[in-house]
């Protein structure tokens, strides 16, 4: 299956481009073609995407210079530039490279992005894609002194380049295809580019190139590089299954929990398809969330300290964080339960030697499965020497029952705690921390306990085989569909929907 919310589409406009295809007679060719099968959902999404993109271009206002009647030509090399090194000790020859839709023509060039959200700049609000400085600052460098490339797509490096020929003006458009949005991000001559390039170019080279920062995350799934990452750590049979063959993928709990609801629906999710943002969380859900967000802020805090009972929100009646609001008995619960973390706060006892990262992203590589395994912990503190990883869960009453069932996240932890890839590794402890309606309770999993490792495994395993042995992501129809934000371009959703409601109609007619 391909990997990439976009590939189909690009496939879809070169061939209207460069193969000459009507737009129809290109979407059935990519769609029916069985070399890289192609997901229905995303078959769907494509369609809708590639008649944003034409209709985004359209929009665009023709540059001067620029016939309405002799627009633009595509152009199918992409643009390179090489560079020599910026200050001592760099490396001989940086290469910069735009990808992406080029077109040319009336010594003008032209570089499209084309993303899958939207662009669109709202009045008072922000898009949904901010504005990247130094992708546009390199962009531009690229338009301005590119040249073509030449060497084949995966011949290694330093690239073969063409002649250089100077344009009079380059301009750089960002397409959003979630609304058949667009935004002009550079226009101008050649040389306001360099100027733009060369006052954003000492950030960029700081942060990306000479800084060698690695911040292991999200994307360290489709790193091609993530089984060297010096900030990766390796380890072998993490996952305790074997290869099955597959391209590299990466998994998280969210990824679980999504595969066992319905398999395309994870699919979706890894493509970053679009969502469906009017989909509703029931209460309880946001709730939780809002405690969350609230604690986190809380443990942010510069000097670092313990929370105190009375840093609740307000009103009691109504209230908000990030973009979790609450009302009523919910926001009620939430300052009570807000209050009672203070309790149990790790940092009360020794604020002044202990310290806290909420949010902690932990990145493991299992090279036996090619499988890069992505979670967040929602706190990883010190106290002394002494390292904790504590999940917390909102919850109106308590449960009794296996805790690592109930909460996967919790076997995640005690894994990844046993792996030996924390801070303080052998020691590193394991806390669920459950902030209920009658007040908060704290347990600790012993992490070196076989029973408890052995069960960790079996419930990720659970959660983990299906997803892994799965190469085609079938839909799962039905009850997975009411808080599934792509059920739009999920055609088995559609057909699953259109026979409820002509069940039900049938039912409202007979009665
Ligand atoms: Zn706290």
């Amino acid at each position: 299956m391909t990997g990439w919310s976009l590939g189909p589409l690009h496939d879809v406009v070169d061939r209207i481009e460069f193969g000459q295809l009507p737009l129809e007679e290109a979407l059935a060719g990519r769609l029916a073609d069985t070399g890289r099968p192609v997901h229905a959902a995303l078959a769907r999404w494509t369609e809708y995407a590639v008649r944003s993109y034409f209709t985004a271009v359209a929009k665009i206002p023709a540059l001067p210079g620029v016939p309405l009647d002799e627009p633009l030509e595509p152009v199918s090399r992409m643009w390179a530039r090489q560079r020599g090194p910026l200050k001592p000790g760099d490396p001989d020859v940086y290469e910069e490279v735009v990808g992406d839709r080029r077109y040319a023509g009336h010594g003008v060039r032209e570089l499209r992005f084309v993303r899958t959200g939207s662009v669109a700049e709202r009045p008072g609000g922000e898009p949904d894609r901010p504005r990247d400085e130094a992708e546009i600052a390199v962009a531009v460098g690229v338009l301005a002194g590119g040249r073509p490339v030449l060497s084949p797509k995966w011949e290694r490096k330093p690239l073969r380049l063409g002649r250089f020929e100077p344009a009079r003006l380059v301009r750089l458009v960002e397409i959003g295809c979630a609304d058949a949005s667009y935004r002009v991000l550079f226009e101008g001559t050649p040389e306001e580019a360099f100027a733009r390039y060369d006052t954003s170019v000492e950030d960029r080279i700081d942060a990306v190139i000479a800084g060698g920062t690695y911040r292991p995350g999200q994307d360290c799934g489709r790193c091609a590089a993530v089984a060297d990452c010096p900030e990766v750590p390796s380890r072998p049979g993490f996952l305790g299954i074997a290869h099955a063959g597959l391209p590299r993928r990466s998994w998280s709990m969210t990824t679980g929990r999504s595969h066992r609801a319905c398999p395309a629906r994870a699919h979706l999710e890894d493509l970053f398809l679009p969502r469906d943002g009017s989909i509703e969380n029931t209460e309880a859900m946001v709730r939780g969330q809002a405690v969350h967000a609230w604690i986190e802020r809380l443990h942010r805090r510069t000097p670092q300290r313990a929370c105190a009972p009375d840093d609740t929100p307000a009103p009691h009646e109504a209230w908000q964080c990030g973009r979790w609001a609450v009302t009523g008995l919910q926001a009620r619960l939430g300052i009570q339960m807000i209050g009672d973390h203070a309790l149990v706060c790790p940092l009360r006892d020794r604020p002044d030697g202990a310290e806290a990262h909420p949010e902690h992203s932990v990145v493991v590589y299992d090279p036996e499965a090619d499988v890069v395994v992505i979670a967040k912990a929602d706190l990883l503190y010190r106290v002394g020497d002494r390292w904790t990883l504590r999940e917390t869960k909102t919850v109106r009453t308590l449960s009794e029952g296996d805790l690592l069932e109930r909460y996967p996240q919790l076997a995640l932890a005690v894994r990844i705690a046993g792996a030996g890839v924390l801070p303080g590794a052998e020691h590193c402890r394991v806390e669920l921390e459950r902030l209920t309606g009658s007040g908060p309770v704290v347990t600790e999993l012993d992490v070196t306990a076989p029973d408890v490792a052995a069960r960790a495994q079996r419930v990720l395993e659970e959660y983990i085989s299906p997803w892994y042995a799965d190469a085609h992501h079938p839909a799962k129809p039905g009850k997975a569909c009411d808080d599934c934000p792509f059920t739009r371009w999920c055609p088995a959703a559609k057909e699953a929907k259109d026979v409820k409601e002509t069940t039900d109609g049938k039912k409202g007619a007979g009665a």
